[in-house]
């Protein structure tokens, strides 16, 4: 059985203050917080999820804001970049917005693409690539029109402590072609139109140490449940220690440690995030699952602030 995974379903990155996060993604890059709940194992600190206006697999990044926590450190083991797709001829708004917000950024090209590369207030690298593959998002934020807003992911940059052997398991396992080499980089190519650009280094670097401003994992796409329930055993076949499914409210989970390093997942595209909230209002109220909805009050009282906020220019 050979399995494909359409791309990246969604990035999970741990940060710092919760503000900052959503004054980053939503006041500065115009995502939509599509979900606003805790982290269901710490229920003291969030689990904030940003996106296109639907939340669509290919375009959500999640974070755990814990503003008490060490920096991490940037190594092998992780996900390098994490690349945003914006809508073709549209990076001249992009470096203006950038430039307003006092956003340093640099540009670079890479197999052909001219990239902008910044940082998150945190330390996460981003980077934004113009493409004329997938749709346009219809939500529209503080000074970031459709026509120009954040489609989705346009890919990741993978630091592996073990190359070869990443590279093989994006190939064989998770059924990724390889497209291109450039320098240093390898580039593997998924079928969706988002999230599909896979770039490996092939020279393995330190190993990064997991803390703010780090990826912890990177989650891959699963049609539904049947396809999920293939995707587990398929993952074991290839020996890899595959953990037991859990029920992450919109998505279900399956996760496994490649051999460079990664934590990677495997999420199911539906429920999403109008699971608990219609489309209409998703993002605007903390959500909680139902055994932690009687600690609402204590819970409500312990969080900092996050609100989606329209900024000030070079605040
Ligand atoms: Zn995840």
């Amino acid at each position: 059985m050979q399995k494909q995974t359409t791309g990246i379903h969604h990035i999970t990155a741990i940060v710092g203050n919760p503000q900052e996060n959503v004054d980053f993604y939503a006041g500065v890059l115009g995502l939509r917080m599509v979900k606003k709940t805790v982290n269901f194992d710490d229920p003291g600190t969030y689990h904030l999820y940003f996106g296109d206006d639907a939340g669509s697999p290919g375009s959500i990044i999640t974070f755990f804001p814990w503003p008490n926590a060490y920096q991490g450190r940037l190594g092998s083991g992780q996900v390098g970049i994490t690349s945003y797709v914006v809508p073709e001829k549209t990076l001249g708004f992009w470096e203006e917005r950038l430039t307003k917000f006092k956003i340093t950024f640099e540009k670079h090209t890479r197999f052909g693409e001219e990239y902008l590369e910044l940082h998150d207030p945190h330390g996460l690298n981003v980077e934004l690539v113009a493409r004329k593959a997938g749709k346009n998002s219809r939500w529209s934020f503080g000074g970031v029109p459709t026509d120009k807003a954040i489609k989705g992911f346009g890919g990741a940059v993978l630091l592996s402590a073990s190359p070869e052997k990443t590279m093989k398991t994006l190939e064989e396992v998770m059924g990724l072609k390889k497209m291109a080499e450039e320098g240093d980089l390898v580039r593997f190519q998924s079928t969706s139109d988002i999230g599909n650009m896979i770039d490996v280094k092939k020279i393995a670097l330190p190993r990064g140490q997991m803390g703010v401003g780090t990826v912890h994992h990177i989650a891959w796409r699963a049609n539904d449940s049947d396809d999920h329930k293939e995707w587990r055993e398929h993952v074991s076949r290839f020996g890899f220690g595959v953990t037991p499914f859990k029920d992450r409210q919109y998505f279900d989970a399956i996760y496994f440690r490649e051999d460079g390093g990664i934590l990677f997942e495997i999420a199911t595209d539906p429920p999403g995030f109008a699971y608990d909230e219609s489309y209409e209002t998703m993002g605007s109220k903390l959500m909680l699952p139902s055994w932690l909805e009687e600690k609402r009050e204590s819970i409500e009282t312990t969080l900092l602030p996050a609100i989606p906020r329209v900024l000030e220019e070079d605040k």
